[in-house]
């Protein structure tokens, strides 16, 4: 199901994999990250596969989801950065919103090598779709997930496009391609992980 994402990203400048279970993907990125400081983006699709507790048997980790507010600076400094999607246009485009900016940032900037590990409930036919689906699924679901007090995390429909003090949605990341000067290798999965 892969085979047309695979090669616009690839076109786009992208290393790309393709696995059929997670346990296959984190099985590669267990053997292939060894020995190296590790920054972790908040992400249920990581926290799942189980990579933070793989990868820290191994190398130094740094996960804010697992020792607290300290480690987001901490995981912006590291050599290699994992994270997931929040949509994926066939066309090549990888989305992300977020609330406090860190796991974005660091899609852009600030690490040798970056993962993201995507699956394919992530997978849209279009930028426009994509983009609606990190809106409107992704973004609810996290909302709550993390018991925010907005419209979308009441429903869990869609996105309301809210003012509340509690939104998470604070800014949108678009990658083309990796950013100049950061591999970036994407790790697609044929299993739904993940919002
Ligand atoms: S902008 Fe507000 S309503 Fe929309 S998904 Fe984000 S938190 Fe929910």
């Amino acid at each position: 199901m892969f085979d047309t994402v695979k090669k616009n990203l690839e076109a786009r400048g992208f290393s790309v994999r393709t696995f059929a279970t997670a346990a296959e993907a984190a099985a590669y990125l267990n053997e292939t990250i060894d020995g190296r400081t590790v920054g972790f983006g908040g992400s249920v699709t990581l926290k799942d596969m189980g990579l933070y507790e793989l990868l820290g048997s191994h190398n130094e980790v740094h996960w804010h989801w697992v020792n607290g507010q300290e480690e987001r600076k901490a995981a912006m400094g590291t050599q290699v950065y994992l994270s997931s999607a929040n949509g994926l246009a066939e066309t090549g485009e990888i989305i992300n919103i977020d609330g406090s900016g860190n796991r974005v940032a660091s899609t852009l900037y600030g690490h040798e090598k970056v993962y993201l590990v995507i699956g394919r409930n992530k997978l849209a036919p279009t930028y426009d779709e994509a983009l609606w689906r990190a809106r409107n699924i992704a973004s609810p679901k996290n909302a709550q997930r993390l018991g925010k007090k907005t419209p979308c995390a009441i429903k869990g429909d869609r996105c309301y496009d809210c003012k509340s003090p509690d939104r998470i949605c604070r800014g949108l990341v678009v990658l083309w391609g990796p950013m100049m000067g950061m591999e970036t290798e994407v790790i697609l999965v044929d299993e739904d992980l993940g919002m």
